[in-house]
């Protein structure tokens, strides 16, 4: 099962996606987690179902109605945190769950209301099957220079490597 993590990473870097899967964690990536869930705490006191685990497999931050709702601190990765939500809908469509998404994004102050097309379900299940084949390579996926790289957390490690060929 894909978690909404990884989902993200494929949108944004499919290196980033093996590293993190393999379990190579940089230490400002963790501090990045944390700072993510500390801001999930304080963004849903009263919603009683916050952080719900479907199935055991995938968490939502907090259900609200016809809604599934995210909080992000910036929009930056937009299109990635988008494709997460998209993917969350479409797991739930799959249990008989049909709901929407918002996502609120807390610098910025602006909500996003997400639904799921067919053509969304059709782009999940491609992403789905790219990402089980890109974590059977034994090797993570080549270096491909991003704009996002100097802010990602695996940036010296990528580009260290880089210096030593
Ligand atoms: S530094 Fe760039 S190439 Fe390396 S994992 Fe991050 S986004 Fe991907």
């Amino acid at each position: 099962m894909v978690s909404g993590v990884q989902m993200q990473y494929y949108k944004v870097c499919k290196r980033k996606l093996w590293l993190f899967t393999k379990g190579i964690t940089m230490e400002n990536e963790h501090e990045r987690v944390v700072e993510g869930k500390i801001l999930h705490e304080r963004a849903y006191p009263r919603l009683e179902e916050r952080e719900i685990l479907v199935d055991n497999t995938f968490k939502l931050d907090a259900l609200d109605g016809e809604y599934v709702r995210e909080i992000k601190i910036s929009s930056k990765m937009s299109d990635a945190d988008r494709f997460q939500m998209l993917y969350y809908l479409y797991e739930l469509k799959k249990r008989g769950i049909i709901k929407k998404g918002l996502i609120s994004y807390t610098k910025e102050r602006k909500i996003e209301e997400v639904e799921l097309t067919e053509k969304d379900e059709k782009a999940i299940e491609k992403a789905i099957k790219e990402i089980h084949a890109i974590l059977q390579q034994p090797h993570p996926p080549s270096l491909k220079k991003l704009p996002y790289c100097s802010k990602c957390a695996y940036y010296e490690f990528c580009y260290a490597l880089e210096g030593d060929e």
